[in-house]
Parts: structure tokens; C-alpha cells; sequence
């Protein structure tokens, strides 16, 4: 959903608008130099549209005074909002303070509206011209407290808001898979179970650009592409098939793909090869499912060792999903299709800025940042920037540990699902 991120001076009625909005007490109304709110995003609607709404207001200054609290107000803005609310004191018109924001907003290509609050009546509703001043188009003025031109403020909100990317409405086609791993784990076998050795490599499916590399597969009744499988299917393989040839191959088809399907075979260690594919898989970002193939020649003994194994090589990947199968018997080849539909909902999903924000604060409070200097580090506002794979952006008042990280993105994992797929969390501290 879309972000819409309230900035101004204290005093000029942030949070009062932002209660408008809300239809609620849900800010805290004075602004007090150096208290930091808890919860700074919240989730709105207006006119059946939905957004995540910002109160900068909650990096107030305290020492490090107004214009340098504002401009950081501005530059957060900037960088995790699509809309910018910048509100104004009609009565009190522009400050030095104001004009320092100004100057930041003005290298955003995002929206600005500019909101003269405090505009209680129509006499000052006239005054409000000498805004004008500020360089950011008309003033649109508001009282905030009395819900003045608060509705008109919404529906402008909402106007500004970006299109919908209409690749989103789109019904996607069948999801890509790149069937990776080392050689010998069985790459091939799987395809041409799951294939048919005849079936053409080339099909036409509706909405979708297929290579004449790929393949299009059914698995558990569902379309799949199987990128870059032209190599699979050759009778003879290369012989001369050098490991930098093949890791060329691994990241081409991986980057061509949504989601790796990652083979290893169970019946051998997890070798340094192995690994190497699963680094490359990793660092390309995509989803990720592991497969174990030759399960037929799987024993109790061995079972037992490759549990072991697994804990102590592949604790990097321990998110991604295991299917265990045989790619000769066709044992579990089915549920292969689960783990990458699971892999890829946690791939691309999106949590809502206010629900994200809700979920930071009571985390810190039931687990908070170990003190250091006296004071426990916080998140002051989360947002998740990016989906494909899901990218988090901290800002913060201090600088974090890497284990308290850690923490927080296994929680993540925890409550929110997210398996299958690598997570980014990025720390921006304040200063
Ligand atoms: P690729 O190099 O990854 O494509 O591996 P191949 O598909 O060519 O398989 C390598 C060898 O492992 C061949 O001899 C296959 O017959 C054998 N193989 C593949 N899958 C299985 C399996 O599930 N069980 C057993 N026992 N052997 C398998």
C-alpha cells in the first residue's frame, strides 16, 4: 500500500492531522522536544483506498535543534513515502525552520502537499497566500482541530498517489524454477520424470515469454517453467563441462528464475560444490527450496548422519524448505510443487508499514535492545522497502548489535512466515 508521511515543525498540529485522518486519538497530541512515540505508522483508509500513514513528528529535536530535526524528518520522508504531507502554521507562516525542509523536499520527485493548518476560519483560510513563498505550489489549507478541508485534503492525498503497477492486477503465469546443483545429483532424472524424456521443450502458455531453453512442466497439477533446462536434456552431456562453465550456467538460469530448486544428493556429503551453488543461490536473492534426491538409497545410518550434516553445513539456508525424493522411484516428486508455492508466497510478501511498525514496538518492549551507554538502542520506525526478495529498512536512534539483527529477523521468520526466502534487513541509525 501506498505511504503517506506527515512532516512539519512541533506545534504546527502534525499529530492533530494525523488523528483526522485516523478518525481517532491515536497520536499523541503534544509534542514534547526528545520524547520518541512508540508507534509512528499507522494503517488508513479513505475512499476504499489504503495506505500506511507516517507521523514524522516522532523524531522530534532535542539537542540537536529544529532545522536539523526537520531535515531528517524530510530525508525519511523522502526516502520510504510516496505522498509528503508538509504542514505549515497558517498564523505563523514560514520559518526559517520551514524553509530548511523546503529545501529538501524540493529534490523529491514524489508529491508534496503543502497543508496550511490552522486555518480555522475562511478570513484565515485567505491568508494563507504568503505560503506561497515556501516554492512548493498552492496552499491547501486545513484546521486540523475542526476537520476544516480535512475530506478534500484526503481525496488530494489519495489523487497522488502512484498507479498501481498494473503488472500486479495482472493474473501471473506459471512461476520459474531454476533446477540447479551439482552435477550427478540427479538434475536430469527429475526433469525427465517430471517431463516426459518426449515432451517438447518449447510450449505456448498464455501471458508468458518461454525460451527455447525452457521447459514448461506440470507438478501436482499446476504449470511450471523450468528455466534453462535445454542442458538437462541432452543425452550426452558435455564433458568437458568445467565448474566455471557450469557456475556460469547455475547464476544465468538462477537469475532468469523466481525460485531455485536446489538438488543435493542424500546419498553423499554435502560437498564444498554443493555449497558453492547454494552461495551463489543466496547471494542472487531468490526463493529457495532444497531437495534431497536418491532418498531410495537413504538408509537409517545414513539418514541419521545427514541430519547432522545438514545442522552443521547448511545452518545458512536452514529457511528453506526440504522435500526429500527420488527422482528414479518418483518418490515425493509431488510435494515439490508445495515447498516452491511456499517459497515464493514468502518470496513476494509485503507487510503493511503500520502493521510492521505495531509489531517492532511490542517486540522491543517484551525483548528490548541489550543497554549500552545507558540506554537500549530502538527502532524508531520500520518499513519494508522491497518485496522479491523482502528488504527492511530500520531506522534507528543507535547503532545496533549484529545478534539483536538476528533476533529480529528470526522473529520475522517466526511471525510472519516467511520461508523460502532470503530477508534483507538494513540499519540506518540516526546521525
Ligand atoms: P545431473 O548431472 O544432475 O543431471 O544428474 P543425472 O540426472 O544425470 O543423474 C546422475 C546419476 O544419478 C545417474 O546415474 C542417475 O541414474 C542417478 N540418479 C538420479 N536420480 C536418482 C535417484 O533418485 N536415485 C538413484 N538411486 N539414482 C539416481
Amino acid at each position: 500500500v501506498p505511504t503517506v508521511a506527515v512532516v512539519g515543525r512541533p506545534n504546527v498540529g502534525k499529530s492533530t492531522l494525523v488523528n483526522r485522518i485516523l478518525g481517532r486519538r491515536a497520536a499523541v497530541v503534544q509534542d514534547e522536544p526528545g520524547v520518541t512515540r512508540d508507534r509512528v505508522a499507522y494503517d488508513a483508509e479513505w475512499a476504499g483506498r489504503e495506505f500506511s500513514l507516517v507521523d514524522t513528528g516522532g523524531w522530534d529535536p532535542d539537542a540537536e535543534g529544529m532545522a536539523k530535526s526537520i531535515a531528517m524528518q524530510a530525508e525519511l520522508a523522502m526516502r520510504t513515502a510516496d505522498v509528503i504531507v508538509f504542514v505549515v502554521d497558517s498564523r505563523v507562516g514560514p520559518t526559517d525552520a520551514d524553509e530548511a525542509a523546503v529545501r529538501i523536499l524540493r529534490s523529491t520527485r514524489k508529491p508534496v502537499i503543502l497543508v496550511a493548518n490552522k486555518a480555522d476560519s475562511e478570513r484565515q483560510e485567505a491568508e494563507v497566500h504568503e505560503l506561497w513563498s515556501l516554492g512548493l505550489g498552492e496552499p491547501f489549507p486545513i484546521s486540523a482541530l475542526h476537520g476544516r478541508n480535512s475530506g478534500d485534503l484526503l481525496d488530494k492525498i489519495i489523487w497522488a498517489f502512484p498507479e498501481q503497477p498494473t503488472g500486479q492486477l495482472k493474473e501471473r503465469g506459471p512461476r520459474k524454477v531454476a533446477l540447479v546443483g551439482r552435477p550427478n545429483v540427479g538434475k536430469s532424472s527429475l526433469l525427465n520424470r517430471i517431463a516426459g524424456e518426449d515432451r517438447a521443450v518449447v510450449d505456448n502458455v498464455a501471458g508468458t515469454t518461454v525460451d527455447p531453453v525452457d521447459s514448461v512442466v506440470e507438478i501436482d497439477g499446476e504449470d511450471w517453467i523450468l528455466v534453462d533446462t535445454a542442458g538437462l536434456r541432452k543425452r550426452v552431456k558435455f564433458a568437458s563441462g568445467t565448474e566455471y562453465y557450469a557456475s556460469l550456467r547455475t547464476e544465468a538460469a538462477v537469475e532468469a528464475a523466481e525460485v531455485a530448486l536446489v538438488m543435493l544428493d542424500a546419498s553423499e556429503p554435502i560437498s564444498e560444490q554443493d555449497q558453492r551453488v547454494l552461495t551463489q543461490v543466496t547471494e542472487s536473492g531468490r526463493a529457495m527450496v532444497l531437495a534431497f534426491n536418491k532418498w531410495d538409497l537413504v538408509d537409517e545410518d545414513r539418514r541419521y548422519y545427514l541430519e547432522k550434516e545438514i545442522d552443521r553445513e547448511l545452518g545458512q539456508v536452514s529457511w528453506a524448505p526440504r522435500v526429500n525424493v527420488s527422482a528414479m522411484t518418483g518418490r515425493a516428486v509431488e510435494k515439490i510443487a508445495r515447498s516452491l508455492r511456499e517459497a515464493l508466497e514468502g518470496w513476494g510478501q509485503r507487510i503493511s508499514t503500520g502493521e510492521l511498525n505495531k509489531w517492532i514496538s511490542d517486540l522491543q518492549a517484551a525483548t528490548p535492545h541489550p543497554v549500552r551507554a545507558n540506554k537500549a538502542p530502538k527502532v524508531i520506525y520500520a518499513t519494508q522497502a522491497a518485496a522479491e526478495p523482502p528488504r527492511f529498512i530500520l531506522f534507528t536512534n543507535a547503532p545496533f548489535e549484529k545478534q539483536y539483527l538476528k533476533f529480529i529477523q528470526r522473529k520475522l521468520r517466526e511471525d510472519f512466515g516467511f520461508v523460502g526466502t532470503p530477508i534483507e534487513l538494513v540499519v540506518k541509525p540516526r546521525e
